[in-house]
């Protein structure tokens, strides 16, 4: 476990910015998915986030309209400006859109291999609306995969990203692929009463969770666990208890979820 955090703080007595993650993640104008997710669950774990915007998506709570991506130039020079300027300890990856986004976030981990590195694969949205291009997205992610001190998949990506059904078989075949950890997220599963998520480190789970299902359905759930999660691990939590906290912390905010519209998906309530 890292903790370029204290080192920074040692160094140089005037820094007081909090640890800091750095997002590479997607605009939601409805603020209840990518970016505001991310920063409103980092600024709750305690942490500082900082975003490198990956596009701009049209959507509200319902259903996605399209989105833009932001070139990948312009993805690695928004990242590089904030790299020496603040105290990043960890980076966490949302909707990256694009494969040109994904080699150049891969590029850009590859120089700085002492962050911590959230990845949560995000292929669709929530709501079901398209977020890139699920095959090449797909076969891209394969390059971030080993790059990851955690990976996040609901079981939707789970399956997408192994190219096999069976759970079990499928977080098998990541850590095959060069994962070094994985919560798999049960939210997707066929159990009408709890939601069971379980962490694997090093292909062994290692803990496991179960929450009563909430009513409905919830946009930005995903974004804001591993986003949590990315807050604890840049202050210097272990990855199990990173996890633990997540996860409390996130069934707490769907509990209180706002409805913006009869149709709409709730929104957690992260404050
Ligand atoms: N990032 C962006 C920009 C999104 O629009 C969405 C979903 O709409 C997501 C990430 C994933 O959201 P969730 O946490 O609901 O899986």
């Amino acid at each position: 476990m890292k903790y370029a955090y204290t080192k920074v703080i040692e160094s140089n007595k005037d820094i007081t910015v909090r640890p800091t993650v750095l997002c590479f993640s997607g605009l939601d104008p409805s603020g209840g998915a990518g970016i505001q997710a991310d920063i409103e669950a980092i600024g709750q774990s305690g942490a500082h986030a900082a975003v490198a915007c990956t596009a701009l998506t049209i959507q509200n709570s319902q259903q996605v309209f399209g989105f833009e991506a932001t070139s990948s130039q312009l993805l690695l020079a928004q990242a590089n400006a904030v790299v020496n300027d603040l105290p990043i300890t960890c980076v966490k990856s949302g909707m990256l859109g694009t494969t040109d986004n994904i080699a150049a976030l891969a590029d850009f981990l590859a120089l700085h291999p002492d962050y911590h590195y959230v990845l949560d694969p995000v292929l669709v949205a929530n709501s079901g609306g398209s977020l890139g291009n699920l095959e090449t997205l797909v076969k891209a992610f394969a390059q971030l995969i080993p790059l990851a001190s955690i990976i996040t998949p609901n079981t939707v990506e789970l399956r997408a990203l192994a190219g096999e059904q069976d759970p079990e078989r499928a977080t098998a075949k990541l850590f095959e692929m060069g994962a070094k950890a994985i919560l798999v997220k049960g939210g997707h599963e066929d159990t009408p009463d709890y939601i069971r998520n379980a962490l694997y480190i090093d292909g062994v789970m290692v803990a496991e969770s179960r929450c009563p299902r909430l009513d409905g359905e919830y946009h930005g759930s995903g974004c804001s666990l591993a986003s949590f999660i990315a807050g604890r691990l840049a202050q210097g939590d272990y990855l199990k208890q990173a996890v633990q906290h997540a996860e409390t912390w996130l069934f707490g905010v769907l509990q209180q979820a706002e409805t913006p519209v009869e149709n709409g998906q709730k929104i957690p309530k992260r404050f």
